[in-house]
C-alpha cells in the first residue's frame, strides 16, 4: 500500500517569502503540489483565476463555508481566505505531497484535523527586512502594507505552534533547507509504519 503524501503547512508574515519559496521548491521538485485557495480578495497583476487563487464573491464563499467544502478558512486583513477539501484530500491519498501556504488562524484549523501535518513557519532575516519586501514588491497600498506588518507582528507570537521555523536568507539556501525538512520528515519511523510491519512479516 502506498504511504500517504505529506500535509504541509506553510505560513508566516506577509512579504517573508513564502510565495517565493514554496515556487522555488515545486521547480526542483515538481512532484509537491500546492492547493489552490479560494479568496475573495480581489487578483493583482498578473494573478490568474484557478492558479493562483480561485477569486470567488463573498457570496459564493460563505455558501461554500456552509456545505463544509473547506478543509479551513479564515478571514485575513478584510478579505476571505479557505482550502478547497477535495483536491487536497484526492492528492493526499494518490500519495502526493501538498502544500497549504496559509495564514496562521488556518493554520490551527488544520493542526487541529491533521495532527500529522509538518508545520512550517517562515520568517525573514529582520522586520526591517520585511517591511523592505513587501513594500518593494508593490502589490499593495502604502496602507494595506502597514495593515498587514501589525498582523505580522501578531502572526509571530503563534510560532510555537509550529514545528520549524525557515529563515528566508536567500531564496536558493531557504529552498534546500526546506527540502531537508520534507526528507527528514519522510524517514520518521511513525511514517513508515507498512514499510515496518511488511520487513518484520519477511
Ligand atoms: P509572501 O508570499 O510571504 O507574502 P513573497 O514570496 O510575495 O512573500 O515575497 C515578497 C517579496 O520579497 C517579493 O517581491 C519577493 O520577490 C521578495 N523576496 C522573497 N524572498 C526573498 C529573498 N530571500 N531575498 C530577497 N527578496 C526576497
Ligand atoms: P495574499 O493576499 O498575500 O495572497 O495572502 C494573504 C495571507 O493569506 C497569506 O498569509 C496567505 O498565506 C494566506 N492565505 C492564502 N490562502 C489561504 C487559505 O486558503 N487559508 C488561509 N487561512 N489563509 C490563506
Amino acid at each position: 500500500m502506498k504511504n500517504k503524501g505529506l500535509l504541509l503547512v506553510v505560513s508566516g508574515p506577509s512579504g517573508a517569502g513564502k510565495g517565493t519559496v514554496c515556487k522555488a521548491l515545486m521547480e526542483k521538485y515538481p512532484e509537491v503540489c500546492m492547493s489552490v485557495s479560494a479568496t475573495t480578495r480581489k487578483p493583482r497583476p498578473g494573478e490568474v483565476d484557478g492558479v493562483n487563487y480561485y477569486f470567488l464573491e463573498e457570496e459564493k464563499f460563505r455558501s461554500m463555508i456552509e456545505n463544509h467544502e473547506f478543509i479551513e478558512w479564515a478571514c485575513f486583513c478584510q478579505n476571505y481566505y479557505g482550502t478547497p477539501r477535495k483536491r487536497v484530500e484526492d492528492l493526499l491519498a494518490e500519495g502526493k505531497d501538498v502544500i497549504l501556504e496559509i495564514e496562521v488562524q488556518g493554520a490551527i484549523q488544520v493542526k487541529s484535523k491533521f495532527p500529522e501535518a509538518v508545520f512550517i513557519f517562515v520568517m525573514p532575516p529582520s522586520l526591517e527586512e520585511l517591511r523592505n519586501r513587501l513594500s518593494g514588491r508593490g502589490t499593495e497600498s502604502a496602507e494595506v502594507v502597514e495593515e498587514r506588518l501589525q498582523t505580522a507582528l501578531w502572526e509571530c507570537t503563534n510560532i510555537e505552534k509550529y514545528n520549524y521555523i525557515l529563515i528566508n536568507d536567500d531564496v536558493n539556501d531557504a529552498t534546500d533547507r526546506f527540502a531537508a525538512i520534507i526528507e527528514a520528515e519522510k524517514m520518521r519511523i511513525e511514517r513508515n509504519g507498512q514499510w515496518i510491519q511488511d520487513i518484520r512479516k519477511a
